[in-house]
């Protein structure tokens, strides 16, 4: 871990690259809520997806079930964070592409709190005071807990919780900390539990105010929740319980699907955004300037042609179940031969492909327990926090809160902080 990232002599400008993702990010906020609302979308998106992904299934059977039951949740709050690498231009200029946006526990917005006071230590240990200065500060911790307090307000109950519901083995429990501080500063109580105890003790009262341990939620914050191995039968009763409920779900259900790999490959067709933001052109070309090449692999000519490019360039391709949680992507020959064994059966509609994104290397310093501290080859990944809150039809916020920037050696495709691959890092903009 060390500051200095992306500052090379190809003219990487890290300030502007950063103020572009910084100004794009309520344009995410705004996309993902619409379609998060718009049913039929959704349903026509993921139709291939959920015939061959049992899990994307799932989640979409939780989706249909609310929707028909109709949706008791009348506030509606987004935590995400949307993740972009640089990439390198043929002319040693480089641009924002995304690699995805996260939106269902999104992580790392406490600890990204506190990295910019261990930099600057470290510079001003070595004497460095101006570059000290220069760590840009970044608190997404207090941002992701405004966004969590205005949703508490608008339920409206003053004795509500928020309900986080947590892993069994939690390993980042001090970033989820972070803004559970921010909240109890609030006077708003956190209680932490595991979907286990949802399925044992909580409940809905007729108007389907949600109950835990006999006391009411507001607020249900996941932290669990986004991979096939964190449902058991029973967690998947949890979670029907908990989306029909009137306390707000970040996110629920809906904006979970709105986050898939899927629907992202989907939204970069031509004329979708425009479909999806009516009358909002430049929001729109903010949105499309950010994205990379992404493909389709449903059965069918489109789907054909994007599987011969990839196998006959394999280097410039990714490929991608719907998954979350990292280690889940095919790069290089796994991908040649996953594809191979996918390209005639109707199970490729559960992956996209995605075009590559190059960054320029640069040196860099990764310090964690156990190795030498050594200058060797690294890219990093950028994120920056977006916040909405909804009432009704009605967007009351809409924010970005702080940045997230993770390093990496090179030679690790995929992976990141959690997966022990990448460390946390800082943009150190010039
Ligand atoms: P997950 O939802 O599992 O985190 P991501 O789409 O974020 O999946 O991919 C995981 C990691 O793989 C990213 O953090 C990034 O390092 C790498 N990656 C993903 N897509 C690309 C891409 N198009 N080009 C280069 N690297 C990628
Ligand atoms: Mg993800």
């Amino acid at each position: 871990m060390f500051a200095e990232t992306c500052v090379n002599e190809n003219g990487c400008h890290l300030s502007a690259l950063l103020e572009q993702a910084y100004a794009v990010q309520m344009d995410f906020n705004m996309l993902v809520d619409a379609v998060s609302q718009d049913a039929a979308f959704l349903e026509q998106t993921l139709s291939s997806t959920i015939k061959r992904d049992n899990f994307t299934a799932r989640l979409f059977d939780i989706h249909k079930q609310v929707l028909k039951e109709g949706i008791a949740q009348t506030v509606f709050l987004g935590l995400n964070r949307s993740d972009y690498m640089f990439q390198r231009n043929a002319d040693g200029s480089a641009a924002l592409k995304q690699i995805e946006i996260n939106t269902i526990s999104a992580s790392f917005g406490g600890l990204a709190s506190r990295t910019p006071a261990v930099h600057r230590h470290v510079l001003n240990v070595l004497s460095k005071t101006q570059e000290a200065a220069k760590i840009l500060s970044n608190n997404p911790s207090k941002g992701l807990a405004l966004g969590i307090t205005r949703a508490w307000e608008l339920y409206g109950s003053a004795n509500a919780l928020v309900l986080l519901i947590a892993q069994e083995k939690e390993r980042n429990i001090f970033d989820q900390r972070a803004i559970e501080n921010e909240l109890l500063a609030r006077n708003i109580h956190v209680i932490r539990r595991r979907f286990e105890d949802v399925s044992e003790k909580a409940s809905l009262d007729q108007d389907r105010r949600l109950f835990m341990d006999g006391q009411e939620v507001a607020v249900v914050y996941f932290r669990d929740g986004y991979m096939p191995s964190q449902y058991s039968p029973q967690n998947w009763e949890a979670r029907l319980l908990l989306e029909r409920s009137r306390a707000v779900k970040c996110p629920d259900i809906a904006t979970q699907l709105a986050g898939t790999k899927k629907v992202q490959q989907e939204l970069s067709r031509m004329g979708v955004l425009e479909m999806l933001l009516p009358g909002q052109p430049e929001t729109v070309a903010r949105l499309h300037a950010t994205f990379a090449g992404l493909y389709s692999l449903d059965m069918g000519e489109e789907g054909d042609q994007a599987i011969a490019e990839a196998l006959a360039a394999p280097s410039q391709f990714v490929l991608k179940p719907q998954r979350e949680g990292g280690g889940n992507n095919l790069y290089g020959e796994e991908m040649v031969q996953a594809l191979e064994r996918l390209k005639d059966s109707e199970e490729r509609a559960s992956y996209i492909l995605m075009e590559k994104i190059e960054p320029e290397p640069f040196g860099n310093c990764l310090l964690r327990p156990g190795s030498p501290v050594r200058v060797v080859q690294c890219i990093s990944e950028l994120g920056i926090f977006g916040v909405y809150v909804r009432q009704g039809k009605t967007l009351v916020m809409n924010k970005h809160v702080g940045h997230l920037l993770r390093t990496k050696a090179i030679e690790h495709a995929d992976g990141g902080v959690a997966a022990g691959v990448a460390v946390l890092d800082n943009p150190y903009p010039v």
